[in-house]
């Protein structure tokens, strides 16, 4: 892979890329129409998201060759570079953050993303629902909860989140749902249990959660969106 096919904006894809990431999707989505099935659940109830970042051109330009159309990312400059010229060539784009945001990113966050996954606090939420009233949009939101109470990691305490839900109501937010991300050591299903109660008892429907380790396991239990990365994509190219 050349330095040029990481970083241009151009389709240019590959065969053998284009063939890895078809079968790579259609498995994943197998085995989310499996784990649902297993649960009384409909496929269609479950987004895949496609985590692309750090992913090169090419097999992002694969997976969208291959019909994938709901992407993540965690870093709102390099999902500018991923995907600010692809979006106007792709109509039916919808792009999730599932990063953390700076409230001196949310302007650009609000231009390009459909979704802010990462809704976690007081200040963010105050800015979002600015931004929304000044530029008269608003975008899909879920607030993100730190399930594990890791003390490095983003999210609303379990405790915390019914006040801070309600108050990005009040906020006239569109909160849709919940995301998590369960601490990597231990096992996730207990994560996923206590997002679903949290979201249950809130009204909230739609849960993100899973990731290419684990998202048959959040579909059984529930999960609506799962942010599958290396499992669509393959390896991550470390950053530079
Ligand atoms: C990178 C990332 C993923 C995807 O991780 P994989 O293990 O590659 O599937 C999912 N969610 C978030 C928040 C991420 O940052």
């Amino acid at each position: 892979m050349s330095h040029e096919d990481q970083n241009s904006g151009e389709a240019r894809i590959d065969a053998d890329i284009e063939a890895d990431i078809r079968v790579r999707l259609e498995q994943a989505r197998d085995r989310i129409t499996a784990a649902a099935a297993r649960a009384g659940r409909e496929s269609d109830d479950v987004t895949l998201v496609a985590i692309s970042k750090t992913q090169p051109a090419a097999r992002i330009d694969a997976a969208l060759a291959a019909g994938q159309r709901v992407f993540g990312e965690n870093r709102v400059q390099e999902a500018e570079t991923h995907w600010a010229l692809r979006r106007p060539d792709v109509g039916d784009l919808e792009l999730h953050l599932v990063g953390p945001l700076q409230t001196n990113k949310v302007r650009d966050a609000v231009a390009l993303f459909d979704v802010i996954q990462t809704l976690d606090r007081q200040k963010l939420a105050e800015h979002l629902a600015r931004e929304f009233d000044r530029t008269g949009t608003s975008r899909r939101c879920f607030i993100q909860v730190n399930t594990g109470e890791e003390p490095q990691k983003a999210g609303i305490l379990p405790a915390d989140a019914d006040v801070f839900i309600a108050a990005c109501r009040g906020l006239d937010l569109p909160v849709e749902g919940l995301m998590c991300i369960p601490p990597a050591e231990e096992p996730a299903p207990p994560h996923f249990a206590l997002l679903g109660e949290i979201a249950a008892r809130n009204g909230l429907a739609n849960l993100s959660m899973g990731m290419s380790a684990d998202y048959e396991a959040a579909t059984e239990l529930g999960a609506t969106h799962v942010r599958v990365g290396t499992g669509v994509f393959g390896p991550r190219v470390p950053r530079t």
